[in-house]
């Protein structure tokens, strides 16, 4: 039922995505795919996150190439101070032509990762742990992307989120070490790739900055 549930969230969010296509003035544009255009209030309604941290958080439009070639319009939070920098990155990644399935809130999945990844939904902030862990993700800061679930799992041992997703380099959205990744390293952000134990392909994070000590 579960495995149901989830093929009829991802056919609406496809359904809204198709009929959400808006054509511009000019013949000569082409046209924009509109995956997400929440209000700042929807994209955080419901998360059970401190009013101060939700406070913190900032609903980011990125335009990315899709794997259907067309351009794509999306909504992603992070914390504020991240912004312009995640904007950039998305900029960085539709130049070099990488595809992304959709950028959605995670409020839209009702604050489900595994519903928000087997939508193969790329997103940022989300109140969460760590998978299989006690402490807090760095999602629930709004300091971390995951992108193309899909192609790009988190895997510890046998165990692979989304279920059955598999890395498989070469294959199209999938991230290896280069210029996708690079795009963010570059500005001071962690890959998962090249964490130790476990592989979090998807994985993105830039760990909070610290207040400036007192001199
Ligand atoms: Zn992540």
């Amino acid at each position: 039922m579960a495995t149901r549930s989830v093929i009829v969230l991802a056919a609406l969010v496809i359904t809204v995505g198709a009929a959400a296509t808006a054509h511009s003035g000019s013949d000569r544009t082409p046209p924009v795919t509109v995956d997400s255009s929440m209000t700042r209030v929807r994209a955080l309604k419901g998360s059970p996150a401190p009013r101060s941290r939700l406070a913190e958080l900032e609903l980011v439009t990125v335009m990315y190439l899709g794997f259907d070639g067309r351009r794509h319009r999306g909504q992603i939070v992070v914390r504020r101070d991240l912004a312009r920098e995640v904007a950039a990155i998305f900029r960085d990644l539709e130049r070099l032509r990488f595809p992304i399935a959709r950028v959605v809130p995670v409020s839209r999945y009702g604050w489900s990762d595994a519903a928000s990844m087997a939508a193969n939904n790329t997103s940022g902030f989300n109140y969460r742990r760590k998978p299989g862990q006690r402490g807090l993700s760095l999602h629930a800061f709004g300091s971390a992307v995951d992108i193309n679930p899909k192609q790009n799992p988190y895997v510890l041992g046998r165990r692979s989120l989304p279920p059955g997703a598999r890395h498989r380099p070469g294959v199209r959205g999938t991230i290896v070490d280069g210029p996708i990744v690079r795009a963010f390293t570059r500005r001071g952000w962690r890959w998962g790739g090249h964490f130790r134990g476990h592989k979090d392909w998807q994985h993105f994070d830039k760990p909070v900055r610290r207040a400036t000590p007192r001199a």
